[in-house]
């Protein structure tokens, strides 16, 4: 019976650019039959006390957020993402370095507004504010704003014709310097995975080597089965995760309509998640199986 519990480690609700409160994430997700659910928000645990307190009975919840970081390996900035689980909120480090993360967030949201406005789209800061009610801004409000403008009509086209990279109006975040994330989620309790390690559709990842040196520095998982992964991926992220003795997880990045994915399209095995849990952390699973 406990094989086959469903556990999705990753996902993003309102506090961030998810569109489901973390009161409804926490209910679909139970309506969908996970067991386990991690709740990973952009930079900031404000989603916790809602998802805790709202948390169906048959329902464990593992906290943790998602930590925007870069690499840099002499040339180029590679930017990739650090799930960061069961930390201690509270830790001072970590907290002040989410703050500068989301208020970077917001100044280079607003610049991405400016530099579309220069060229005739329109859009306005205040209604992507609005859009982000309050939550970590990301370029999936700047998507919803594109579409409501009419400037696009979809998500996939707001982020392939005006978001990404290429398109002429982006704008880089002031990311964590990745060993340094990995060293300020070990150091508040946490255990940092390295999210989605192999997704290339989103730009430019980093080879075997830096994941080998993120692993020597305090790395205890990896990401293997992802939406944004494919077979090729996922056999590659696997063999490493083997290689380095690092926990393989999967989970769906679920953001609500925010993006195609569905809760629990990838999952993450009983066996992976004893192992995460065997590990020493600041807080542990709240509710079912805590
Ligand atoms: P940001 O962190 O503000 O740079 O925005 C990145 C977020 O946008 C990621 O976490 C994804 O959720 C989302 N994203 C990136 N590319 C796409 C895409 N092609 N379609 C939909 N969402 C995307
Ligand atoms: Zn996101
Ligand atoms: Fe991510
Ligand atoms: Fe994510």
């Amino acid at each position: 019976m406990s094989s086959s519990r469903l556990i999705d480690l990753h996902t993003h609700s309102t506090a961030s650019d998810g569109t489901d409160s973390p009161a409804l994430l926490v209910e679909k997700a139970a309506a969908a039959g996970i067991a386990v659910l991690g709740l990973t928000d952009h930079d900031t645990t404000a989603g916790w006390a809602e998802a805790a307190e709202r948390l169906p009975s048959s329902m464990s919840l593992i906290t943790g957020a998602e930590f925007s970081c870069v690499y840099f390996d002499g040339t180029r900035r590679i930017s990739l993402h650090l799930l960061g689980y069961l930390f201690d909120p509270d830790d001072a480090m970590l907290q002040s370095e989410r703050a500068r993360l989301r208020e970077d967030r917001r100044s280079r949201a607003r610049r991405m507004v400016d530099n579309m406005a220069a060229d005739g789209i329109d859009i306005s800061w205040e209604q992507v504010n609005d859009l982000a009610g309050g939550g970590t801004v990301g370029r999936p409000h700047l998507a919803r704003a594109l579409i409501l403008s009419g400037v696009v009509p979809d998500i996939d086209t707001a982020f392939r014709e005006v978001l990404s990279s290429r398109a002429g109006y982006y704008v880089r975040k002031a990311d964590t310097d990745v060993f340094a994330a990995i060293a300020m989620v070990r150091s508040a309790g946490g255990l940092p995975v390295f999210a989605h390690p192999l997704a290339r559709r989103r730009g430019p990842v980093v080879d075997d080597e830096v994941v080998a040196r993120m692993a020597a520095a305090g790395l205890v998982g990896l990401e293997i089965d992802h939406p944004d992964q494919d077979d090729r991926d996922r056999a590659h992220a696997s063999r490493l995760a083997d290689e380095l003795n690092l926990i393989g997880t999967g989970s769906s990045d679920y953001h609500g309509s925010n993006k195609p994915t569905g809760l629990a399209v990838n999952t993450t095995s009983e066996a992976a998640l004893e192992a995460l849990l065997a590990l020493p952390t600041a807080r542990r699973p709240i509710g079912a199986l805590a």
